[in-house]
């Protein structure tokens, strides 16, 4: 089959052998997959990953224990815990240290025609919601992530730095929970979609007092944390969501005298995701900035790793 694989270096292979399901996964024929972030930090080394990338996609079941199943356009989890550690039967299987992760660690991802997930993974993708909206539903279950781990009142003041993707998803969770956030950015372009769905900005550079309550760090970039420390006000929070391959050295001691929370945040709910999209309350497709065929897979990371884009979609099917 067709698959972009990371071996060390980036290719696409049109021989690569078909996945073959156990019990209790599902075979699954990828329609659209999303290029992320994290891709690109794995090809840098992070993880030390090998094998099929991808992990944010919308398929149809091909295959899979449950008849019911078969023909269904679903979304799919990405954690593949064990199911019998101590952490799985206390319902942190996305923290199982056995786990194998779609595309990002021990398993094959879902840039290829076929991908293979537990059945439990998946989730259906309502009539209403298209593929191309579906394709984000990783990405912003992530971003729901936040109001599962924070309780932010409506009258705080919530800042998110990093006006890339994952920021813009953050930033329309957060509203669409009744925060008004305002986003941190350097581009002007991706500052004004921003507004344009309703959301305040403010240059990076512009907003430098410590007078945030809530910090959300999306910038995928080392100098963020340093950011969030710089304008969380004493007793604050930081939430952190960047996963980068750089190591950072930042002085923690500002967080010690500031009585600073730090909460690192991942993945997130599916459910939520998916009725938000339904319900029309968080706009995705502003985000789609070009979309490759599978075989132009390595020309569509480049653009991906472009400072200017936003999501780069792979069209499988
Ligand atoms: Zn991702
Ligand atoms: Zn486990």
């Amino acid at each position: 089959m067709k698959a972009l694989v990371f071996d060390g270096k980036l290719r696409f292979l049109d021989d690569y052998p078909q996945p073959r399901r156990s019990r209790g996964e599902v075979l699954i024929r990828v329609a659209l997959a999303g290029i992320c972030k994290t891709d690109i930090e794995i090809i840098k080394g992070y993880m030390g990953f090998t094998g099929i990338l991808g992990h944010e996609f919308v398929g149809t079941v091909v295959e899979s224990d449950n008849p019911n199943l078969t023909g269904r356009r679903v979304v799919g989890e990405i954690n593949c815990p064990c199911g019998n550690c101590d952490l799985c039967r206390q319902g942190l299987g996305k923290h199982c240290p056995n786990r194998t992760v779609l595309g990002i660690h021990g398993r094959d991802g879902a840039f290829a025609e076929l991908t293979v997930l537990p059945e439990q993974n998946l989730h259906i993708v309502p009539d209403g919601v298209s593929n191309e909206e579906a394709v984000f539903v990783e990405p912003l279950a992530a971003a729901f992530q936040i109001l599962e781990q924070v309780n932010i009142e409506r009258d705080m003041k919530v800042a998110v730095i990093g006006d890339g993707k994952l920021g813009i998803l953050v930033a329309q969770a957060l509203s669409s929970a009744g925060c008004s956030p305002i986003v941190l950015g350097h581009h002007v372009s991706k500052m004004k979609l921003l507004r344009n769905l309703g959301i305040a900005t403010c240059l990076s550079e512009a907003c430098d007092m410590a007078n945030f309550d809530f910090v959300v760090e999306c910038s995928g970039s080392p100098g963020g944390l340093e950011k969030a420390v710089q304008i969380v006000k004493p007793c604050g929070t930081i939430v952190l969501k960047s996963t980068i391959a750089a190591r950072q050295s930042l002085d923690l001691s500002a967080l010690v005298v500031n009585e600073i929370s730090l909460i690192g945040s991942r993945c997130g709910p599916f459910r939520r995701a998916l009725d938000a999209l339904k319900r029309g309350e968080v706009a995705v497709r502003p985000l789609i900035w070009k979309t490759f065929d599978l075989a132009d897979g390595v020309r569509a990371v480049e653009e991906a790793t472009s400072p200017k884009a936003l999501k780069v979609l792979l069209k499988i099917e």
